[in-house]
């Protein structure tokens, strides 16, 4: 086991801030992962999981304990089980992408519509990662995890990762419990793309044939890529956590108080029909109409040209900088609108 020290953590995140890590080791196997765990333990050191870090901020103090970077790779595919899904087990340290893109040539259904999303395998069943009218709960058939409460390995399945919009148990009851290593994911041979998102029906309108997997695998691409929501070297507009906000979900009165609101300023509280069902509203619509708008500036952080609910780093910015603009934007939203809103990324070292 190779353990590293003062291991700057700014440059293994998508925001690119934050301090080093006093420990760091970088976990190939469940064994691997065990011993660092045992390191962490024998010196007392506070652990935290890193995957792709697509969804962190770091602070600037960094990580005073030890950062276990989960590496475990492989992909492995199974013939159509009795429900005629094909089982592809992924370790938890392989790019997300790359395993979308292979079950796409594989012509099996059930991610396309998650292409592009940055990160880890391991990071997907944490907060239920979702694009595009899919989410990975769809498909999660079950999560190996090593369990830091008695060193065992469990195959959760997937009612027992309870699975809600952008929450698993990963993220909310069972916090730092589980070290995920690898995801098993239930995909439809032959099945047809999700077509349900208003911007890819724009985007298929007038095609002869219906989409592909692969087609809609590349259409996905091109519209994360317009928003700066597909990481493109060069393009500063995606360093960012993706989302900063999630979409809040509003009690039946809470809903009719914004709309009030809204109307008072001769606005209309956008409507589609995947956040009406949930009375969700689109946090976006809330930054923007706060006084941020795309493109927003505040020295070195502001808001992305292309998206408004992602805050980015200008270059050179702190974790301090991106957490005032942050309290700014809540505080904002808050004022106007009276709705709190929920951060979305994980906090690390504040
Ligand atoms: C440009 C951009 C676009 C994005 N678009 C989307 C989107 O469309 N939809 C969406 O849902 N998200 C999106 N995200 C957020 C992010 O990509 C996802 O949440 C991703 O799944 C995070 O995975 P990660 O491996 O990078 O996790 P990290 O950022 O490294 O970690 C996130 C959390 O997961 C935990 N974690 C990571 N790996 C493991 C593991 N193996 N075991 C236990 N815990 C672990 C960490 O401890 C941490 O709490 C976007 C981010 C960016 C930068």
């Amino acid at each position: 086991m190779r353990v590293l020290e003062n291991v700057y953590l700014a440059p293994l995140t998508t925001l690119q801030v934050g301090g080093p890590a006093r420990y760091f080791i970088e976990s190939k196997s469940a064994a691997e992962v065990a011993e660092a765990v045992n390191f962490a333990r024998a010196n007392d050191l506070p652990l935290f999981v890193l995957g792709g870090g697509s969804n962190l901020v770091v602070s600037d103090a960094g990580w005073t304990g030890l950062v276990l970077k989960v590496a475990v790779t492989g992909i492995e595919e199974h013939n159509p089980d009795d429900n005629g899904k094909t089982l592809f087990e992924v370790g938890a340290g392989e790019e997300w992408d790359k395993f979308v893109a292979r079950a796409v040539a594989r012509n099996c259904a059930g991610v396309e519509c998650l292409s592009g999303i940055p990160g880890s395998v391991g990071g997907t069943p944490v907060q239920n990662v979702g694009a595009y009218g899919q989410e990975v709960s769809e498909t999660v058939a079950s999560v190996l995890v090593f369990d830091l409460t008695d060193g065992q390995l469990r195959e959760l399945c997937a009612e027992a990762c309870g699975f809600q919009y952008r929450t698993s148990i990963f993220n909310t009851s069972e916090r730092g419990r589980f070290i995920i290593l690898r995801v098993t994911y239930a995909l439809t041979p032959g099945g047809k793309p999700r077509i349900d998102y208003a911007d890819l029906k724009k985007h298929f309108a007038g095609f002869q044939n219906s989409p592909s997997l692969t087609s809609t695998r590349e259409a996905v691409r091109r519209i994360r890529a317009a928003k700066a929501m597909l990481i493109t070297p060069g393009d500063e507009d995606c360093r960012s956590a993706g989302s900063f906000f999630k979409n809040p979900i509003l009690w039946a009165d809470q809903y009719d108080e914004l709309k009030r609101r809204a109307t008072v300023k001769g606005l209309q509280v956008p409507s589609y029909p995947a956040l009406d069902a949930q009375r969700k509203v689109s946090a976006a619509w809330l930054v923007e109409h706060s006084g941020f708008s795309k493109g927003y500036s505040s020295g070195r952080v502001g808001i992305s040209r292309k998206h408004a609910l992602a805050i980015v780093n200008r270059g050179g910015a702190t974790a301090a900088e991106i957490l005032g603009l942050k309290e700014h934007i809540e505080q904002r939203v808050d004022e106007l609108w009276n709705i709190h809103l929920e951060p979305e990324p994980v906090f690390v070292g504040f």
